[in-house]
């Protein structure tokens, strides 16, 4: 699925939500009317007016103009018998709306996204479409937890620090990342052990961008490898179904244009795809294009990654992003001797 049609499925919600809402206040109308004899009278005068202005509008050679008058002071009638009796129309038809901040437009009048309610609606929809690219829906920076890294000291090439002091700065470039989100060419590599939280900090990351309505998309390698074989293999395919190859496409699409897009896992080799480094530099040479940002997480350090891989290439790719060093042993083994 596009960005374009998943951006679509969204604004139907709205209008969806805006009609119900409409239909909501006439029968929320019809009810009062209902319990006031005169104003019912009074109403279906006006309905009575508008409807021969229609028929006259429809009917050639007729004069509907003259009609207004009549409209006008039946609509005059029923507006101040409404108004004697204290029914505010508009609080009434604003009453009906799911999201009183918006009104169910999902964007303000501004044109931003509405900060009530457009980030779980468009995550709703993201859930249903796409829910296997999405991250753990838990990993959040409210969430995160300092303490889980060791504060044993290490001693690295450049100095001594701890787990712990790295995830403390690691955290940090994270928070920062998505305060000053949106910002073209500024894309993230992660690499450690196993377990060191790489993918959990990433999550955080996905996550509170989504929570600002945008769309944030985390996949493995793997499913990375399955989506560009997919696409590719349907191009190339001549009795390919136009659906088939439509929706991969879309696919496709999202990949090159999510906000940001998150491979985990970078290193893993699927061997679905001949080049498939080749296809990770079209890739983010289509994203930096479009402005998008990207994070890499990796479990290899680089000479093993470079074992894998043409040198070359890794190093024109790597140089497009800032790389975060993650230290420690594996938390889940930690957690697991209780420790
Ligand atoms: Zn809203």
């Amino acid at each position: 699925m596009s960005r374009e049609s998943l951006l679509r499925e969204v604004r139907t919600i709205f209008e969806e939500r805006r009609l119900r809402a409409s239909l909501r206040a006439d029968v929320a109308r019809a009810a009062y009317l209902a319990e006031h004899e005169d104003l019912a009278l009074a109403d279906r005068a006006v309905q009575e007016a508008r409807w021969a202005k229609l028929s006259a509008l429809t009917t050639p050679g007729s004069r509907p103009d003259e009609l207004d008058e009549d409209l006008e002071a039946k609509e005059e009638q029923l507006e101040q018998r409404l108004q004697q009796l204290g029914l505010d129309e508009e609080a009434l038809a604003a009453a009906q709306y799911e999201c009183p901040t918006c009104q169910d437009r999902g964007a303000t009048l501004d044109g931003e996204p509405c900060p009530a309610c457009y980030a779980e609606t468009l995550r709703g929809v993201l859930q249903r479409e796409i829910s296997g690219y999405l991250p753990e829906a838990t990993a959040s920076f409210a969430n995160y937890s300092l303490t889980v890294f060791s504060d044993t000291p290490v001693q690295l090439a450049n100095g001594r620090t701890s787990p712990r002091r790295q995830m403390e700065q690691n955290l940090k470039i994270a928070q920062r990342f998505v305060e000053d989100f949106p910002k073209p060419e500024h894309n993230l590599y992660f690499t450690g052990q196993p377990g060191t939280g790489k993918t959990y900090l990433a999550s955080c990351i996905a996550n509170a961008l989504l929570d600002q309505g945008r769309i944030a998309l985390l996949l493995t390698m793997l499913q990375f490898e399955e989506l560009v074989s997919r696409y590719r293999t349907l191009q190339r395919s001549f009795g390919a179904k136009p659906e088939a190859l439509a929706e991969a496409e879309g696919a496709y699409d999202l990949l090159l244009d999510a906000d940001l897009l998150i491979l985990d896992d970078f290193g893993v080799q699927a061997r679905l795809l001949p080049e498939p480094l080749s296809e990770l530099m079209m890739l983010l040479q289509q994203r930096k294009i479009r402005g998008r940002q990207t994070i890499l997480t990796s479990n290899m350090n680089l000479r093993d990654v470079g074992k894998h891989y043409d040198e070359r290439l890794l190093s024109r790719i790597l140089e497009r992003f800032a790389i975060l060093p993650f230290l420690g042993d594996d938390l889940r083994l930690r957690k697991g001797r209780g420790e």
